[in-house]
Parts: structure tokens; sequence; C-alpha cells
């Protein structure tokens, strides 16, 4: 290694010890089995996709707010797309607020996740289960407190 003429050839890490640091080959065996194996299951699926488009995928929290002893349940749902990111809607309630909806069509959204998010927008504000219904429109640039 050089630099502005001068040499770092003497130059040592302190305290390093070539072997100390040397992997276990069985290791480096386990690693190697481990990435074949994520190869094999990435380009050789042995289920399809189980989500089909129109439906709705949801992933369901129990989130605590320590700092404000909130307790939130809350589902997001979103709806899969090939043509967009799909339509979001997030489901919540907690401990200081009764079950909210909140709907959001994402930006380049096609016509049928707009349309079902309008759809749910209308949907949302008839039933009388929900305390907020919130609405954001990023195709349309349209926001509903
Ligand atoms: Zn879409």
């Amino acid at each position: 290694m050089r630099w502005r003429g001068w040499t770092y050839s003497a130059l040592r890490e302190p305290d390093y010890d070539a072997g100390y640091l040397t992997q276990d080959k069985r290791v480096t065996n386990h690693i190697g089995r481990i990435c074949d194996m994520t190869l094999e299951r990435y380009f050789s699926p042995k289920h399809r996709d189980p989500f089909k488009p129109g439906t709705f995928a949801f992933k369901e929290r129990d989130i605590f707010y320590d700092t404000d002893m909130i307790r939130e349940r809350r589902k997001d749902s979103v709806m899969i797309c090939e043509e967009c990111a799909g339509l979001l809607i997030i489901e919540t309630s907690s401990s200081v607020n009764r079950l909210s909806v909140c709907i959001e069509i994402p930006v380049g959204a096609c016509d049928r996740c707009r349309d079902e998010g309008l759809r749910r927008l209308e949907d949302g504000r008839k039933k009388d289960g929900y305390k907020h219904v919130k609405f954001i429109n990023r195709r349309d640039k349209v926001y509903l407190p």
C-alpha cells in the first residue's frame, strides 16, 4: 500500500491473527448448502403464489405503545394486483379508539383498485361500525381527513 510516496508495508493490524479468524470448513459448507437450498427454492418454488389478483393479503398485529400505554389491534390488507401496487386497507382499533379504517388508493392505481377503494369508502361511511373513515386517493390526489 502506498500513498503520496509513503509506504505502509510495515503497517500491522494490532492483535491480528490470521489463524484465529479462519472460518471452520464445516461452517463454510453449511452456508454453501443454505445458499444452494435458497436458490433452489427461489428458482423452482414447489408452491405457486397463493395470492390471486383481486384477493386480499393481510397481516394482523397487536401493538403496545408503552410511552402512552395504548394497545392497538391492526389489520393491514393489500388487494393483490398485477397492474399496480394494490389497494391498501388498514383497520385499527385501540384502547382509546374503537374500530376505524383507512383506505389508500396508491399512486398509479389501476381502475379496478381505484373503483374498489371508492366502493370501500362508500361502504365504510354507511357502516356504523367505524369510528373514523380516512381516505387517501393518491392516484387522483384526493385526500379526505
Ligand atoms: Zn390495481
